[in-house]
Protein backbone atom coordinates (compact mmCIF):
# COMPACT_ATOMS: atom_id res chain seq x y z
CA UNK A 1 0.00 0.00 0.00
CA UNK A 2 1.21 3.73 -1.06
CA UNK A 3 2.35 6.04 2.25
CA UNK A 4 -1.24 7.14 3.57
CA UNK A 5 -0.01 9.62 5.44
CA UNK A 6 1.16 11.90 2.23
CA UNK A 7 -2.16 11.14 0.71
CA UNK A 8 -3.83 12.15 3.65
CA UNK A 9 -1.64 15.45 4.29
CA UNK A 10 -2.50 16.40 0.69
CA UNK A 11 -5.79 16.37 1.16
CA UNK A 12 -6.33 18.31 4.42
CA UNK A 13 -4.47 21.07 2.57
CA UNK A 14 -7.31 20.81 0.23
CA UNK A 15 -10.39 20.46 2.76
CA UNK A 16 -11.06 24.12 2.95
CA UNK A 17 -11.22 24.85 -0.73
CA UNK A 18 -13.79 21.28 -1.16
CA UNK A 19 -15.90 22.81 1.76
CA UNK A 20 -15.87 26.28 0.12
CA UNK A 21 -17.08 24.78 -3.03
CA UNK A 22 -20.04 22.73 -1.40
CA UNK A 23 -21.48 26.08 -0.65
CA UNK A 24 -20.41 27.71 -4.22
CA UNK A 25 -22.17 24.99 -5.86
CA UNK A 26 -25.01 24.61 -3.57
CA UNK A 27 -25.64 28.84 -4.58
CA UNK A 28 -25.89 28.32 -8.38
CA UNK A 29 -28.35 25.28 -8.86
CA UNK A 30 -28.41 24.74 -12.82
CA UNK A 31 -30.79 22.48 -14.38
CA UNK A 32 -29.15 19.04 -16.27
CA UNK A 33 -27.25 20.59 -19.68
CA UNK A 34 -27.27 24.26 -18.55
CA UNK A 35 -23.89 23.89 -15.68
CA UNK A 36 -22.01 26.71 -16.80
CA UNK A 37 -20.72 28.05 -13.41
CA UNK A 38 -20.52 24.85 -11.61
CA UNK A 39 -18.55 23.56 -14.25
CA UNK A 40 -16.38 26.48 -14.28
CA UNK A 41 -15.94 26.86 -10.51
CA UNK A 42 -14.50 23.24 -10.48
CA UNK A 43 -12.51 23.25 -13.63
CA UNK A 44 -11.37 26.50 -11.77
CA UNK A 45 -10.19 24.31 -8.69
CA UNK A 46 -8.61 21.56 -11.21
CA UNK A 47 -6.57 24.58 -13.01
CA UNK A 48 -5.51 26.39 -9.79
CA UNK A 49 -3.65 23.20 -9.28
CA UNK A 50 -1.97 22.19 -12.45
CA UNK A 51 -4.48 19.85 -14.13
CA UNK A 52 -5.07 20.57 -18.37
CA UNK A 53 -8.35 21.24 -19.05
CA UNK A 54 -10.36 20.22 -22.29
CA UNK A 55 -13.86 21.72 -22.30
CA UNK A 56 -16.69 20.88 -23.91
CA UNK A 57 -15.71 17.15 -24.39
CA UNK A 58 -17.33 14.58 -26.07
CA UNK A 59 -19.76 17.10 -27.58
CA UNK A 60 -21.16 18.09 -24.37
CA UNK A 61 -20.99 21.64 -23.83
CA UNK A 62 -20.55 21.44 -19.70
CA UNK A 63 -18.23 18.57 -19.74
CA UNK A 64 -14.95 18.63 -18.84
CA UNK A 65 -12.04 16.38 -18.69
CA UNK A 66 -8.95 17.07 -16.46
CA UNK A 67 -5.62 15.16 -16.52
CA UNK A 68 -2.57 15.10 -14.49
CA UNK A 69 0.54 12.73 -14.28
CA UNK A 70 2.06 11.20 -16.79
CA UNK A 71 1.06 8.68 -19.19
CA UNK A 72 3.21 5.50 -18.67
CA UNK A 73 1.51 4.18 -15.46
CA UNK A 74 -2.48 3.71 -14.52
CA UNK A 75 -5.00 6.13 -15.64
CA UNK A 76 -7.50 6.28 -12.78
CA UNK A 77 -10.86 7.80 -13.92
CA UNK A 78 -12.43 10.20 -11.17
CA UNK A 79 -16.38 11.10 -12.42
CA UNK A 80 -17.51 14.75 -11.18
CA UNK A 81 -21.42 15.54 -11.18
CA UNK A 82 -23.16 18.84 -10.78
CA UNK A 83 -26.57 19.17 -12.15
CA UNK A 84 -29.46 20.13 -9.97
CA UNK A 85 -33.07 19.16 -9.90
CA UNK A 86 -35.98 20.86 -11.05
CA UNK A 87 -38.64 22.70 -8.66
CA UNK A 88 -36.21 21.98 -5.42
CA UNK A 89 -35.07 25.04 -4.32
CA UNK A 90 -35.04 25.62 -0.19
CA UNK A 91 -33.08 27.71 1.93
CA UNK A 92 -30.55 25.66 4.09
CA UNK A 93 -32.71 25.64 6.80
CA UNK A 94 -34.61 22.72 9.05
CA UNK A 95 -37.99 23.30 7.64
CA UNK A 96 -39.72 24.04 4.04
CA UNK A 97 -38.99 27.29 2.52
CA UNK A 98 -38.60 27.22 -1.48
CA UNK A 99 -40.53 28.09 -4.10
CA UNK A 100 -40.90 24.76 -5.66
CA UNK A 101 -40.42 26.66 -9.17
CA UNK A 102 -36.78 26.91 -9.01
CA UNK A 103 -33.71 24.31 -9.35
CA UNK A 104 -32.29 22.82 -6.08
CA UNK A 105 -29.52 20.38 -5.55
CA UNK A 106 -32.22 17.73 -4.16
CA UNK A 107 -29.70 14.90 -4.87
CA UNK A 108 -26.40 16.76 -3.30
CA UNK A 109 -24.62 17.29 -6.52
CA UNK A 110 -22.97 20.27 -4.85
CA UNK A 111 -21.41 17.47 -2.92
CA UNK A 112 -19.77 14.86 -5.62
CA UNK A 113 -18.46 17.77 -7.86
CA UNK A 114 -16.17 19.31 -5.43
CA UNK A 115 -15.94 15.84 -3.65
CA UNK A 116 -14.64 13.79 -6.14
CA UNK A 117 -12.49 16.76 -7.95
CA UNK A 118 -10.66 17.52 -4.49
CA UNK A 119 -9.97 13.89 -4.42
CA UNK A 120 -8.86 13.64 -7.93
CA UNK A 121 -6.55 16.83 -7.14
CA UNK A 122 -5.00 15.21 -3.75
CA UNK A 123 -4.25 11.98 -5.20
CA UNK A 124 -2.52 13.77 -8.14
CA UNK A 125 -0.64 16.16 -5.92
CA UNK A 126 0.60 13.11 -3.47
CA UNK A 127 1.32 10.61 -6.14
CA UNK A 128 3.87 13.22 -7.59
CA UNK A 129 5.34 12.98 -4.12
CA UNK A 130 5.51 10.10 -4.22
CA UNK A 131 7.16 9.90 -7.71
CA UNK A 132 4.20 7.35 -9.01
CA UNK A 133 3.97 6.96 -12.76
CA UNK A 134 0.21 7.47 -14.25
CA UNK A 135 -2.53 9.90 -14.65
CA UNK A 136 -5.34 11.34 -12.96
CA UNK A 137 -8.11 12.04 -14.87
CA UNK A 138 -11.43 13.79 -13.38
CA UNK A 139 -13.99 14.11 -16.23
CA UNK A 140 -16.46 16.83 -15.63
CA UNK A 141 -19.89 14.92 -15.85
CA UNK A 142 -23.25 17.26 -16.41
CA UNK A 143 -26.64 15.94 -16.68
CA UNK A 144 -26.68 13.14 -14.99
CA UNK A 145 -30.16 13.80 -13.55
CA UNK A 146 -31.35 13.20 -16.97
CA UNK A 147 -29.25 10.05 -17.48
CA UNK A 148 -27.55 11.42 -20.44
CA UNK A 149 -24.39 13.34 -19.80
CA UNK A 150 -22.15 10.09 -19.48
CA UNK A 151 -23.92 8.34 -22.27
CA UNK A 152 -23.11 10.86 -24.42
CA UNK A 153 -19.12 11.11 -23.35
CA UNK A 154 -18.95 7.15 -23.16
CA UNK A 155 -20.62 7.15 -26.78
CA UNK A 156 -17.74 10.08 -27.59
CA UNK A 157 -14.90 7.36 -26.04
CA UNK A 158 -13.92 9.66 -22.88
CA UNK A 159 -13.58 6.49 -20.94
CA UNK A 160 -11.82 4.20 -23.38
CA UNK A 161 -8.52 4.97 -21.97
CA UNK A 162 -9.35 4.68 -18.26
CA UNK A 163 -8.24 2.16 -16.39
CA UNK A 164 -10.50 2.12 -13.26
CA UNK A 165 -13.78 4.92 -12.29
CA UNK A 166 -14.07 5.82 -8.99
CA UNK A 167 -16.73 8.32 -7.91
CA UNK A 168 -19.24 8.90 -4.95
CA UNK A 169 -22.77 9.71 -3.97
CA UNK A 170 -25.01 10.96 -0.92
CA UNK A 171 -27.39 7.92 0.23
CA UNK A 172 -28.52 6.26 3.28
CA UNK A 173 -25.10 4.21 3.79
CA UNK A 174 -21.59 4.69 4.21
CA UNK A 175 -19.43 2.39 2.70
CA UNK A 176 -18.29 1.05 -1.02
CA UNK A 177 -20.55 -0.20 -2.93
CA UNK A 178 -20.16 -3.28 -5.45
CA UNK A 179 -24.08 -4.39 -6.27
CA UNK A 180 -26.02 -3.45 -9.37
CA UNK A 181 -28.42 -0.74 -9.29
CA UNK A 182 -31.33 -0.37 -11.93
CA UNK A 183 -31.50 0.07 -16.03
CA UNK A 184 -33.81 2.44 -16.94
CA UNK A 185 -35.04 3.82 -19.87
CA UNK A 186 -36.32 7.45 -20.66
CA UNK A 187 -38.36 9.34 -23.75
CA UNK A 188 -40.62 11.28 -24.36
CA UNK A 189 -44.04 10.69 -26.36
CA UNK A 190 -45.86 13.86 -28.03
CA UNK A 191 -49.30 13.13 -28.80
CA UNK A 192 -51.05 15.56 -31.66
CA UNK A 193 -54.49 16.51 -31.63
CA UNK A 194 -56.71 18.83 -32.83
CA UNK A 195 -57.01 22.63 -31.01
CA UNK A 196 -60.84 23.45 -30.29
CA UNK A 197 -63.10 24.69 -27.73
CA UNK A 198 -63.61 21.24 -25.03
CA UNK A 199 -66.87 21.33 -24.90
CA UNK A 200 -66.97 20.18 -28.94
CA UNK A 201 -66.65 16.76 -28.19
CA UNK A 202 -65.98 15.54 -31.71
CA UNK A 203 -62.25 16.46 -32.23
CA UNK A 204 -59.18 14.42 -31.38
CA UNK A 205 -58.60 14.96 -27.87
CA UNK A 206 -54.44 14.50 -27.48
CA UNK A 207 -54.92 15.32 -23.64
CA UNK A 208 -57.69 12.28 -22.80
CA UNK A 209 -55.64 10.40 -25.59
CA UNK A 210 -52.45 10.62 -23.58
CA UNK A 211 -53.97 9.84 -20.28
CA UNK A 212 -55.64 6.43 -21.54
CA UNK A 213 -51.92 5.50 -23.33
CA UNK A 214 -50.78 5.77 -19.44
CA UNK A 215 -53.22 3.81 -17.80
CA UNK A 216 -53.68 1.29 -20.62
CA UNK A 217 -49.62 0.62 -20.40
CA UNK A 218 -49.72 0.67 -16.47
CA UNK A 219 -52.47 -2.45 -16.74
CA UNK A 220 -49.97 -4.29 -19.18
CA UNK A 221 -47.18 -3.20 -16.92
CA UNK A 222 -48.86 -4.88 -14.14
CA UNK A 223 -49.94 -8.21 -16.09
CA UNK A 224 -46.85 -8.84 -17.66
CA UNK A 225 -43.91 -6.52 -16.11
CA UNK A 226 -44.18 -6.86 -12.27
CA UNK A 227 -40.57 -5.97 -12.02
CA UNK A 228 -40.92 -3.14 -14.22
CA UNK A 229 -41.28 0.46 -12.28
CA UNK A 230 -42.65 3.41 -14.42
CA UNK A 231 -42.55 7.52 -13.52
CA UNK A 232 -44.16 9.83 -15.75
CA UNK A 233 -45.28 13.94 -16.29
CA UNK A 234 -46.94 15.84 -18.65
CA UNK A 235 -44.35 18.40 -19.51
CA UNK A 236 -47.24 19.94 -21.96
CA UNK A 237 -50.49 19.82 -21.52
CA UNK A 238 -52.21 22.61 -22.56
CA UNK A 239 -52.57 25.93 -20.84
CA UNK A 240 -56.31 26.01 -19.64
CA UNK A 241 -59.11 23.83 -19.92
CA UNK A 242 -61.64 25.58 -22.18
CA UNK A 243 -58.66 25.11 -25.03
CA UNK A 244 -57.94 21.73 -25.77
CA UNK A 245 -54.35 21.42 -26.61
CA UNK A 246 -52.70 20.47 -30.05
CA UNK A 247 -49.71 18.76 -28.57
CA UNK A 248 -49.38 17.10 -25.57
CA UNK A 249 -45.60 15.80 -24.05
CA UNK A 250 -45.43 12.73 -22.05
CA UNK A 251 -41.83 11.75 -20.42
CA UNK A 252 -41.85 8.76 -19.07
CA UNK A 253 -39.35 6.42 -17.98
CA UNK A 254 -39.06 2.80 -17.12
CA UNK A 255 -36.68 1.06 -14.41
CA UNK A 256 -35.18 -2.85 -14.38
CA UNK A 257 -32.44 -4.43 -12.56
CA UNK A 258 -31.60 -5.73 -15.72
CA UNK A 259 -31.61 -4.11 -19.04
CA UNK A 260 -33.28 -7.01 -21.22
CA UNK A 261 -37.04 -7.30 -19.57
CA UNK A 262 -36.91 -3.67 -19.15
CA UNK A 263 -36.69 -2.60 -23.12
CA UNK A 264 -39.70 -5.43 -23.63
CA UNK A 265 -41.65 -3.48 -21.43
CA UNK A 266 -40.90 -0.60 -23.20
CA UNK A 267 -41.88 -2.31 -26.28
CA UNK A 268 -45.01 -2.96 -24.78
CA UNK A 269 -44.73 0.66 -24.11
CA UNK A 270 -44.52 1.79 -27.18
CA UNK A 271 -47.39 -0.62 -28.60
CA UNK A 272 -49.72 0.12 -26.12
CA UNK A 273 -49.33 4.23 -26.50
CA UNK A 274 -49.50 3.04 -31.11
CA UNK A 275 -52.90 1.18 -30.26
CA UNK A 276 -54.53 3.78 -28.09
CA UNK A 277 -53.49 6.52 -30.05
CA UNK A 278 -54.17 4.69 -33.78
CA UNK A 279 -57.91 4.00 -31.75
CA UNK A 280 -58.19 7.90 -31.52
CA UNK A 281 -56.83 9.05 -34.31
CA UNK A 282 -53.84 11.42 -32.62
CA UNK A 283 -50.80 11.10 -34.22
CA UNK A 284 -47.92 9.68 -31.67
CA UNK A 285 -44.04 10.44 -32.52
CA UNK A 286 -42.04 9.15 -29.80
CA UNK A 287 -38.60 11.35 -29.03
CA UNK A 288 -35.96 8.76 -27.31
CA UNK A 289 -33.83 10.22 -24.75
CA UNK A 290 -31.64 7.77 -23.10
CA UNK A 291 -31.50 4.15 -21.40
CA UNK A 292 -28.95 2.83 -19.78
CA UNK A 293 -27.58 -0.81 -17.61
CA UNK A 294 -27.41 -0.92 -14.13
CA UNK A 295 -23.66 -0.80 -12.37
CA UNK A 296 -21.74 -4.47 -13.08
CA UNK A 297 -20.43 -5.09 -9.54
CA UNK A 298 -16.75 -4.82 -8.87
CA UNK A 299 -15.83 -6.92 -5.99
CA UNK A 300 -11.94 -6.27 -6.69
CA UNK A 301 -12.47 -2.57 -7.00
CA UNK A 302 -15.03 -2.26 -4.13
CA UNK A 303 -13.04 -3.88 -1.84
CA UNK A 304 -10.01 -1.21 -2.58
CA UNK A 305 -12.40 1.58 -1.84
CA UNK A 306 -13.99 -0.38 1.36
CA UNK A 307 -10.23 -0.62 2.43
CA UNK A 308 -9.39 3.02 2.36
CA UNK A 309 -12.38 3.93 3.68
CA UNK A 310 -11.83 1.60 6.72
CA UNK A 311 -8.39 3.96 7.01
CA UNK A 312 -10.47 6.70 7.21
CA UNK A 313 -13.43 6.47 9.21
CA UNK A 314 -16.84 7.34 9.23
CA UNK A 315 -18.30 10.48 8.60
CA UNK A 316 -17.19 12.54 12.37
CA UNK A 317 -20.77 14.74 12.64
CA UNK A 318 -20.53 16.86 15.84
CA UNK A 319 -23.82 17.10 18.21
CA UNK A 320 -24.55 20.18 16.65
CA UNK A 321 -24.38 18.44 13.29
CA UNK A 322 -26.81 15.74 14.80
CA UNK A 323 -29.31 18.64 16.33
CA UNK A 324 -29.92 20.19 12.96
CA UNK A 325 -30.29 17.10 10.64
CA UNK A 326 -32.92 15.80 14.05
CA UNK A 327 -34.58 19.41 13.62
CA UNK A 328 -35.02 18.69 9.57
CA UNK A 329 -35.86 15.27 9.68
CA UNK A 330 -39.21 16.34 12.35
CA UNK A 331 -40.06 19.03 9.45
CA UNK A 332 -39.74 16.46 6.71
CA UNK A 333 -40.96 13.28 7.96
CA UNK A 334 -42.99 13.98 11.34
CA UNK A 335 -43.74 11.43 13.77
CA UNK A 336 -40.57 9.54 12.08
CA UNK A 337 -38.06 8.07 14.32
CA UNK A 338 -34.26 9.64 13.46
CA UNK A 339 -32.62 6.80 11.82
CA UNK A 340 -28.13 7.91 10.82
CA UNK A 341 -25.93 5.52 9.98
CA UNK A 342 -22.65 6.25 11.53
CA UNK A 343 -20.92 3.35 10.47
CA UNK A 344 -18.89 1.74 7.56
CA UNK A 345 -19.77 -1.40 5.96
CA UNK A 346 -19.21 -2.72 2.24
CA UNK A 347 -22.37 -2.96 0.24
CA UNK A 348 -22.04 -6.26 -1.88
CA UNK A 349 -25.55 -8.04 -1.89
CA UNK A 350 -29.02 -6.49 -3.38
CA UNK A 351 -29.72 -4.42 -5.75
CA UNK A 352 -29.98 -0.33 -5.41
CA UNK A 353 -32.86 1.33 -6.27
CA UNK A 354 -31.86 3.62 -8.15
CA UNK A 355 -30.40 4.19 -12.42
CA UNK A 356 -27.43 6.37 -12.93
CA UNK A 357 -26.20 7.21 -16.14
CA UNK A 358 -22.59 5.78 -15.64
CA UNK A 359 -23.89 2.22 -15.84
CA UNK A 360 -23.07 1.59 -19.26
CA UNK A 361 -19.42 2.51 -18.23
CA UNK A 362 -19.44 0.33 -15.04
CA UNK A 363 -19.66 -2.40 -18.14
CA UNK A 364 -16.31 -0.95 -19.80
CA UNK A 365 -14.09 0.09 -17.22
CA UNK A 366 -13.90 -1.60 -13.60
CA UNK A 367 -16.37 0.92 -11.33
CA UNK A 368 -16.10 1.20 -7.77
CA UNK A 369 -18.42 3.67 -6.04
CA UNK A 370 -18.84 4.98 -2.38
CA UNK A 371 -22.07 6.42 -0.64
CA UNK A 372 -22.36 8.94 2.55
CA UNK A 373 -24.80 8.50 4.34
CA UNK A 374 -27.84 11.46 5.21
CA UNK A 375 -31.09 10.92 7.70
CA UNK A 376 -33.51 8.07 6.35
CA UNK A 377 -35.86 10.59 7.40
CA UNK A 378 -34.37 13.25 4.93
CA UNK A 379 -35.74 11.95 1.62
CA UNK A 380 -33.88 11.98 -1.59
CA UNK A 381 -35.07 14.32 -4.53
CA UNK A 382 -37.04 16.08 -2.41
CA UNK A 383 -36.67 19.65 -0.59
CA UNK A 384 -35.15 18.39 2.59
CA UNK A 385 -32.11 17.03 0.35
CA UNK A 386 -31.95 20.49 -1.26
CA UNK A 387 -32.07 21.72 2.60
CA UNK A 388 -29.32 19.36 3.93
CA UNK A 389 -26.86 19.65 1.20
CA UNK A 390 -26.97 23.34 1.73
CA UNK A 391 -26.04 23.54 5.55
CA UNK A 392 -22.30 22.69 7.07
CA UNK A 393 -23.92 19.69 9.08
CA UNK A 394 -24.08 17.40 5.76
CA UNK A 395 -20.41 17.72 4.69
CA UNK A 396 -18.60 15.31 6.76
CA UNK A 397 -19.76 12.65 4.88
CA UNK A 398 -18.75 13.40 1.57
CA UNK A 399 -15.61 14.62 3.26
CA UNK A 400 -14.91 10.99 3.87
CA UNK A 401 -15.89 10.14 0.43
CA UNK A 402 -13.27 12.62 -0.84
CA UNK A 403 -10.43 11.52 0.99
CA UNK A 404 -11.04 7.81 0.74
CA UNK A 405 -11.47 8.33 -3.13
CA UNK A 406 -8.15 10.16 -2.97
CA UNK A 407 -6.20 7.18 -1.13
CA UNK A 408 -8.27 4.77 -3.59
CA UNK A 409 -6.63 6.64 -6.13
CA UNK A 410 -3.09 6.62 -5.22
CA UNK A 411 -3.36 2.80 -4.09
CA UNK A 412 -4.49 2.07 -7.89
CA UNK A 413 -1.53 4.19 -8.93
CA UNK A 414 1.18 1.78 -6.57
CA UNK A 415 -0.75 -1.21 -7.23
CA UNK A 416 -0.88 -2.08 -10.97
CA UNK A 417 -2.08 -5.52 -9.63
CA UNK A 418 -5.05 -4.26 -8.26
CA UNK A 419 -5.79 -2.53 -11.26
CA UNK A 420 -5.33 -5.66 -13.26
CA UNK A 421 -7.58 -8.00 -10.55
CA UNK A 422 -10.60 -5.48 -11.12
CA UNK A 423 -10.02 -5.67 -15.19
CA UNK A 424 -10.34 -9.64 -14.87
CA UNK A 425 -13.22 -9.44 -13.00
CA UNK A 426 -14.96 -7.28 -15.35
CA UNK A 427 -14.05 -9.43 -18.22
CA UNK A 428 -15.27 -12.35 -16.20
CA UNK A 429 -18.22 -10.89 -15.68
CA UNK A 430 -18.89 -9.21 -19.10
CA UNK A 431 -17.84 -12.52 -20.99
CA UNK A 432 -18.55 -12.73 -24.62
CA UNK A 433 -21.65 -10.05 -24.70
CA UNK A 434 -20.54 -6.99 -26.49
CA UNK A 435 -21.40 -3.83 -24.80
CA UNK A 436 -22.47 -0.63 -26.55
CA UNK A 437 -24.35 2.27 -25.38
CA UNK A 438 -27.68 2.71 -26.84
CA UNK A 439 -27.32 6.13 -28.86
CA UNK A 440 -29.30 8.86 -26.65
CA UNK A 441 -31.64 10.88 -28.58
CA UNK A 442 -30.90 14.35 -26.96
CA UNK A 443 -27.18 15.16 -27.70
CA UNK A 444 -28.11 17.08 -30.67
CA UNK A 445 -30.78 19.24 -28.86
CA UNK A 446 -28.39 19.52 -25.53
CA UNK A 447 -25.38 20.78 -27.47
CA UNK A 448 -27.00 23.21 -29.35
CA UNK A 449 -29.91 24.61 -27.54
CA UNK A 450 -30.29 22.56 -23.95
CA UNK A 451 -32.97 25.63 -23.13
CA UNK A 452 -35.44 24.39 -25.83
CA UNK A 453 -35.30 20.87 -24.54
CA UNK A 454 -36.25 21.96 -20.76
CA UNK A 455 -39.42 24.12 -22.69
CA UNK A 456 -40.73 21.14 -24.08
CA UNK A 457 -39.86 22.54 -27.65
CA UNK A 458 -37.38 20.28 -29.12
ZN1 LIG B 1 -27.75 12.05 -7.88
Amino acid sequence: MPDFAVVRAEWQSLRPEIEALFAALWQVPEMPGLEHKSAALLAAFLERHGFSLTRGSGGVPTAFVARKGSGDGPRIGILAEYDALAGLDNAAVPYRSGSGRKPGHGCGHNHIGPANTGAGIAAALAAARLELPGEIVVIGCPAEEICWGKIALQQAGIFDDLDIILTSHGDYQNGALSRPCHAFVSSEFIFRGDSAHAGMGTVRDALKTAEEAMAAFNVVLAERFPGTSEKHIFRSAGVMPGVMPEEVRLWTSLHHSDLGPMMQAYDALKATFAEVAGRAGVGLEEKFISACRGYLPNHAAGRVLDECLRAIGPPRWSEADIAWMQALSAAASPGKPFELDREIAFFDEGTDYYGQDDGDASWIVPLARLNWAYPTTVPIHHWAWTALSGHASSSPGPLMASEAIALAAVTFLSRPDLVEAAQAELRERVGDEIITVIPPGINEIMASDPTAFWEARW
